[in-house]
């Protein structure tokens, strides 16, 4: 059986390839990116600078992202708030190639109150600035929703601090291990020195 390749990005779209117009893709974003150059007509992605406030449809998911109105959620989701700003992080799996990337850093494009997005393709997150008097946190994850993009909010982002002191006791784990690991090479040195100085140690 051979590959089908991505028709935007020319990666092979493994098992499971995202169909749209007939057309394989390897990800939503190379489909999305897709669609919006095609179905707006734009030549290229320097268009789509000039012109911000692409159609999304809008999935309805009824309730399902009520509790992101709830105050103590946004409290812990919401990081940063300055007069209308507002920065929230979220972990989105989904990330996965430069398309991907291009189009959550481009959100502004979708909806003009978000004003920044960046995403940290390492931990597959997307922080992202928005006019808090224009759109509320439960609007921006519906918005990502729709483009297929979910992020995950678990008690794992909203425990966070639970979450770094974990981190920490790992690292402290590998620390020991550093030292450990350290010291064996110490105690195996003479083995490496050739001649007569090594055999004094055996
Ligand atoms: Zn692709
Ligand atoms: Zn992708």
């Amino acid at each position: 059986m051979s590959e089908i390749i991505c028709i935007h990005c020319g990666e092979d779209c493994g098992k499971y390839p995202v169909v749209w117009d007939d057309k394989p893709f390897c990800c939503e974003g190379c489909k999305t990116v897709y669609q919006i150059l095609n179905e707006n007509k734009l030549g290229g992605y320097y268009n789509i600078y000039e012109n911000p406030g692409i159609k999304v449809d809008l999935q309805d998911f009824g309730g399902k992202y009520a509790y992101l109105d709830k105050e103590e959620i946004k409290e812990k989701l919401v990081y940063f708030t300055e007069g209308e700003y507002s920065k929230t992080k979220l972990y989105i799996p989904d990330i996965h190639c430069s398309s991907c990337i291009w189009l959550l850093e481009n959100l502004y494009m979708l909806n003009t109150s978000i004003t920044q997005s960046m995403v940290n393709f390492v931990k597959k997150e997307v922080d992202i600035t928005f006019k808090n008097t224009e759109i509320s946190l439960r609007e921006i994850v519906e918005l990502l929703a729709s483009i297929h993009y979910i992020p995950m909010i678990n008690l794992q982002s909203i425990t966070g601090e639970k979450n770094k002191s974990e981190n920490k006791k790992l690292i402290y784990k590998l620390g020991i291990a550093g030292f450990v690991f350290g010291n064996t090479m110490l105690l195996s040195m003479p083995e490496y020195i050739p001649g007569e100085v090594s055999a004094e140690f055996r």
